[in-house]
């Protein structure tokens, strides 16, 4: 009897001993594991602060410590690479400037710890004053979609909808022989803008100083996430949680071809002004004048491309901004510009085509560390041609001519495709001439969970 509970007793030592040692082995594989990826996500952080990504630009997440559970689901939520990772059991966030607003992780967090803000406790970002029916200070003018401070397609699409309805609410008297509502910007909001006009018997205008789809039409990566339906005017409920850019493109155009809409695009609104009667004149770049008895502002937060303003530019070889770089190859590419954008595009392309960089500067500066050591690495090389303290001053069929200033000789450079990154204008500017109110928001909370 005692032989046999002496042998149950040691069987007993051996199972609870196995199963404790298996507990310790778990424990310690799960703690080194957090560590590592705390370390992991501390060097990130690292680096991301010393290539300025860490500052946010727009709408981005902030993340309240006290409520998180470092569940990491914000991370598998977000479509983006590297905007949050976990470090000590919390979540943080990395490369938030690269943050595009998604608000994925804002949906995702199981605590609700995570708020979408808008500047920082440092570092302002300009907000146009638009109360709650979308209506400016200025009477008539209306804002919707990412200008307004709120980011994303189904957003945007649903305030462009929500502004035309509220245009109708307010009952401005018609006036003969004047557009309806002037909408300028063919992005998310603008198109739904234009298709609610529609849908409602108003007349409109729609200005696109670019390509129909605003910000979607130059995503870089072809892969779109929405993370609810979207009601677009005329059409119905559009169901597509993970799209392609291409997808929902087609299907924009596909709608204001149905119904036989035009938008106007390439062509930019410069100014708007107030009449006597109260309606507005939008003057585009092209020259043209539309008064219109309200107007609706769709022009996002990306501003305008700076131009050289050189015989050639609006040639159809000519780009502000590199779209699906792996579909260019074999081609003579001229690359305007010095900093990250152009270093960037010169980088991308460099391998499957000619590649002439023209900056008008003796030597780059403020450059990402990443991008000056792989530039560095191109011009040693001999990969790349570099132009410095160069310009280019026409723009011709299959060449561009450079000139590098007085008493030297300029250059003409065999050409297939140019590239221009010479900064951008803010939309403030405009903003302002519009007569639009705008306010430097600090750390601004634009979406908090209930
Ligand atoms: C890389 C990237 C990826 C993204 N991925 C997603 C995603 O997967 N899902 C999602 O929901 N959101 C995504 N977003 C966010 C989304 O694209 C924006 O929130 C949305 O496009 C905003 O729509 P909008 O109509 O307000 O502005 P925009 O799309 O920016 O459109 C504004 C338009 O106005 C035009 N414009 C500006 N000034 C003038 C002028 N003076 N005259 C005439 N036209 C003018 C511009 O050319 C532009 O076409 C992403 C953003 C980026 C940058």
């Amino acid at each position: 009897m005692d032989i046999l509970m002496e042998e149950v007793f040691i069987e007993q030592i051996i199972i609870y001993g196995s199963v404790l040692i298996l507990c310790a082995i778990t424990i310690y594989f799960y703690v080194r594991n957090k560590k590592v990826i705390s370390k992991e996500t501390e060097k990130k952080v690292a680096i991301a602060k010393e290539e300025g990504l860490f500052e946010p630009i727009s709408l981005h997440p902030y993340i309240d410590l006290n409520m998180c559970i470092g569940s990491a689901a914000c991370i598998e939520d977000c479509p983006e690479k590297d905007i949050i990772g976990i470090a000590n059991g919390k979540a943080t966030v990395i490369n938030t400037s690269n943050c595009i607003g998604h608000g994925a992780c804002f949906h995702g967090c199981p605590v609700e710890a995570i708020s979408l803000r808008i500047g920082t406790e440092t570092r302002g970002v300009d907000l146009p004053h638009v109360n709650e029916i979308f209506e400016t200070n200025t009477k008539g003018v209306y804002i919707a979609g990412e200008l307004g401070g709120m980011g994303l397609i189904k957003n945007s699409v649903e305030q462009g909808k929500q502004a035309v309805e509220n245009i109708i609410k307010s009952k401005k008297v018609k006036v003969p022989n004047v557009i309806d509502i002037g909408i300028i910007g063919a992005g998310p909001a603008g198109i739904s803008a234009t298709l609610a006009a529609k849908k409602h018997g108003l007349t409109s205008v729609t200005l696109e100083q670019d390509s129909l789809g605003g910000t979607v039409y130059t995503f870089p990566r072809q892969k779109i996430v929405m993370t609810a339906p979207m009601d677009l005017p005329l059409y119905g409920k559009v169901k597509l949680y993970e799209t392609s850019k291409d997808e929902l493109l087609k299907l924009w155009e596909k709608v204001i071809k149905a119904h036989d809409i035009e938008i106007k695009e390439n062509t930019k609104a410069e100014n708007i002004n107030l009449l006597n009667n109260n309606t507005f004149k939008i003057t585009t770049n092209k020259g043209e004048e539309y008064i219109c008895n309200n107007i609706l502002l769709a022009i996002g937060r990306r501003g305008s491309p700076r131009k050289l303003n050189i015989p050639g530019e609006n040639s159809m070889k000519v780009a502000y901004r590199l779209i699906e770089s792996e579909r260019i190859k074999n081609k003579k590419i001229m690359v305007v510009g010095g900093g990250d954008s152009a270093i960037e595009t010169v980088l991308l392309l460099k391998d499957t085509n000619n590649v002439t960089l023209s900056y008008r500067k003796d030597k780059f500066s403020r450059l990402k560390p990443k991008n000056r050591e792989k530039i560095m690495g191109a011009i040693e090389k001999n990969t790349i041609q570099v132009l410095l303290n160069s310009n280019l001053t026409s723009i011709n069929d299959t060449s561009v001519l450079v000139n590098f200033g007085e008493n030297k000789p300029p250059k003409i450079v065999d050409n297939d495709l140019v590239y221009i990154f010479a900064g951008g204008e803010l939309p403030t500017a405009f903003l302002q001439k519009a007569g639009v109110e705008i306010t430097k928001r600090f750390g601004y909370i634009m979406k908090k969970h209930k």
